[in-house]
């Protein structure tokens, strides 16, 4: 799962997932299952999917690095065992690469502060005096001098990004971003790199509370070894032809996840969760007679922008995006902690993979599975090319998201399983002869 862009757009989406959540449900295999389907869902082994779960989460799988590549070759290891013939597709990117030291002190003031970088923050040690500057906006600078400056901000409505933007136009040395509500601070987006970003820092409520105090007063903001480099990474991928001997048609059917993750986190949940499902279906899937193509992709530097499943679409040929009838997204399908199963479109609206999956999950529970809205993750790219894509993922977030503690231990064999035959069940529609439907 891609940090959100957009402050506004992301109290959106959660105000949405904490009103829509569906009620918690038992999978049970109940007589509404067809055999055929029945007989395939008990193939897949959930116990094989930690083990992968478990065997990627050894260390975590920062994109560009050495060890997302290990997880590549790992992944098309097992794939291979399982008879594919696998595909590499290489590709670069720019990576940024998090400060190592952010600090901000105030001259002649006790107090200790505790600021987080934004992702894309530019490094720099600015000493200037502190100015508030109400919610960043152009006309919050008419008439004041915030030349060389550190200016405090609060954030209301605004894309992360403009509020540095102003700043620096304005003349401003460094930005200091308010985050106003209780919530700990988490690592935010300044969705790319920019040339024009000063040095930013975001801070909690409490600091701000300390600061504020302190405004035209002396202060320094240190952003210590943040860049952006060059970095290669790959999509890993199994394609797998019809092989009914009637009723094929030309259509693709796709699942797909990434498997980076975010520094520091071993990204149990994000994204060895849904690695681990798409591989057990692979594995499942190969001997199945289905009726149209099905793609299994596994997706690099997804955390670091889309650049993985950006990279698969762009060189899908016109005929393929027109071929392809569903994009299953799994990011984030096993965590114990967080809220319950969501499929989530890029419009919230629905299409064949929410429909086909919706009806899955109403054939093991009794009961239906509503659409959300929700980007932030490797569908949007297909979504974009007009192809039908949905996201699952447990919602809301757990709270060790992008955390250290995003670890094994956190994960439901239970949720996973449950990822794991609904999209088993609706590929199975997909692709499965009419004839072996019962
Ligand atoms: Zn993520």
């Amino acid at each position: 799962m891609h940090h959100k862009r957009f402050l506004l757009a992301c109290l959106f989406l959660l105000s949405i997932l904490l009103t829509a959540c569906a009620p918690n449900m038992q999978v049970v295999d109940g007589p509404r299952i067809a055999n055929s389907q029945n007989d395939l869902i008990h193939q897949l082994d959930v116990e094989k999917i930690y083990a992968t779960a478990e065997e990627l989460t050894k260390e975590p799988r920062v994109a560009g690095t050495e060890s997302e590549k290990q997880a590549a070759t790992f992944l098309t290891e097992q794939l291979e065992d399982y008879g594919y013939e696998v595909d590499v597709q290489p590709f670069t990117f720019e990576r940024y690469v998090m400060p190592v030291k952010t600090d901000l002190q105030v001259a002649g003031s006790d107090d200790t502060f505790s600021p987080a970088p934004f992702q894309y923050s530019v490094s720099g040690t600015v000493t200037g005096e502190l100015i508030g500057s109400g919610y960043g906006l152009k006309k919050n600078y008419d008439g004041i001098d915030v030349q060389g400056k550190i200016v405090v901000v609060t954030v209301n409505r605004t894309y992360f990004y403009e509020l540095v933007l102003e700043a620096s136009k304005a003349g401003a040395a460094a930005i200091l971003v308010h985050f106003p509500g209780d919530d700990p601070i988490n690592t935010w987006t300044l969705g790319e790199h920019s040339e024009d970003y000063i040095p930013a820092l975001a801070i909690s409520h409490e600091d701000y509370t300390k600061l504020a105090k302190n405004i035209g007063n002396q202060a320094t903001v240190t952003i210590e070894g943040a860049r952006v480099e060059q970095a290669d990474s790959q999509n890993i991928s199994v394609t797998k032809q019809p092989t009914a001997e009637q009723d094929t048609s030309s259509d693709i059917v796709i699942i797909g996840a990434h498997y980076d993750s975010v520094e520091l986190a071993p990204g149990a949940s994000d994204n060895a969760s849904g690695t681990s499902v798409a591989l057990e279906l692979a594995r499942m899937f190969k001997d199945v007679v289905t009726t149209k193509e099905l793609r299994i992709l596994f997706f690099g530097a997804e955390e670091e922008g889309l650049y993985g499943s950006e990279k698969y679409v762009s060189a899908m040929t016109q005929d393929e995006i027109k071929r392809s009838v569903a994009m299953f997204n799994l990011d984030m399908v096993g965590s114990a902690d967080a809220g319950e199963l969501a499929i989530q479109t890029v419009d919230g609206m629905d299409n064949a993979v929410t429909v086909s999956a919706s009806q899955a999950y109403e054939t093991l529970n009794g009961n239906s599975l509503s659409t959300d809205f929700g980007g932030r993750s490797d569908h949007v790219p297909f979504h974009e090319a007009g192809i039908d894509a949905a996201l699952f993922v447990y919602a809301p977030l757990e709270e060790w998201y992008h955390q250290p503690e995003d670890t094994m231990d956190k994960l439901s064999k239970d949720r996973l399983l449950q990822v794991a035959k609904i999209v088993a069940i609706s590929t199975l529609e997909l692709t499965l002869p009419a004839d072996s439907k019962e």
